[in-house]
């Protein structure tokens, strides 16, 4: 891709009314199962070179765009601060503060990504033979054993991500007003780590039904889920009463 290609890229997405201004901040990055993705601005800028050929990580041309990427941007951040009369490289970021915050929920979540994504490499043949069997025997299943174990591995470890977000301490002053994003940031990032909860409970519960001989490990996983799920909401009561853009208007 061509530096020129990028740039006119991102100006015609600046003009573009249908897209949905900051949905991708509290969506699942899951952009194949999203209905979303012809208003998503996220997505239409790296439509084009996500195709499978482009994403081996081995392909030249991947990280070739990807430098584009970085310099288109890096050059219009910097053309910006011009326009404001900032300097860049001046900048007093004393007060700025985004401190990590480890807790039960961060300690437990990352440690259930771990453990759940080791399971299923070690039990992946006996999964696999249950599905095929399965699909043997009723293939209208609208979910299949293989879609639950998607899900089960999509979320591993973007629930921790959005847990370590949610807790994460911007030194904020909840009376002012201007604090207002740092606020709804962790709210919103409570909101999608409680769907992603939410959705691989389910699939975990689907997969108890279809496999009862890994009964002790599932309820461990569905223990350990609900329990991140209880301090998240302990700490964010109001958090699904977040509006996240697009999903929740
Ligand atoms: S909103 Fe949908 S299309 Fe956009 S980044 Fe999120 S999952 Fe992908």
């Amino acid at each position: 891709m061509k530096k020129e290609d990028y740039r006119q890229r991102l100006k015609d997405l600046g003009k573009r009314k249908d897209l949905i201004p900051g949905i991708h901040n509290y969506c699942d990055r899951w952009c194949e199962r999203c209905s979303f993705t012809k208003r998503c601005g996220s997505y239409a800028l790296t439509e084009g070179f996500e195709n499978d050929e482009n994403r081996d990580i081995g392909n030249e041309k991947f990280w070739d765009d990807l430098k584009v990427i970085f310099e288109v941007t890096t050059e219009m951040i910097l053309e910006k601060a011009e326009e404001f009369g900032m300097d860049l490289s001046n900048l007093d970021t004393t007060d700025y503060k985004h401190e990590h915050v480890e807790n039960d929920a961060t300690q437990l979540s990352e440690d259930y990504g771990m453990q759940v994504l080791k399971w299923i490499k070690e039990n992946r043949n006996e999964i696999n033979e249950r599905a095929k069997i399965l699909l043997m025997v009723n293939d209208k299943d609208v979910l299949k054993l293989n879609d639950a174990v998607e899900v089960i591995l999509w979320y591993s470890f973007f629930i921790s991500v959005k847990i370590h977000r949610a807790f994460m301490d911007f030194g904020i002053d909840e009376d002012n007003d201007d604090n207002e994003n740092y606020i709804n940031d962790n709210l919103g990032s409570a909101k999608i780590a409680l769907i992603a909860i939410d959705r691989s409970i389910a699939a975990q519960g689907y997969l108890l039904e279809k496999m009862p001989q890994f009964e002790d490990k599932l309820l461990e996983f569905l223990a350990d889920l609900s329990k991140i799920k209880k301090d998240v909401l302990a700490a964010f009561p109001h958090a699904m009463e977040f509006k996240r853009p697009g999903f929740d208007d």
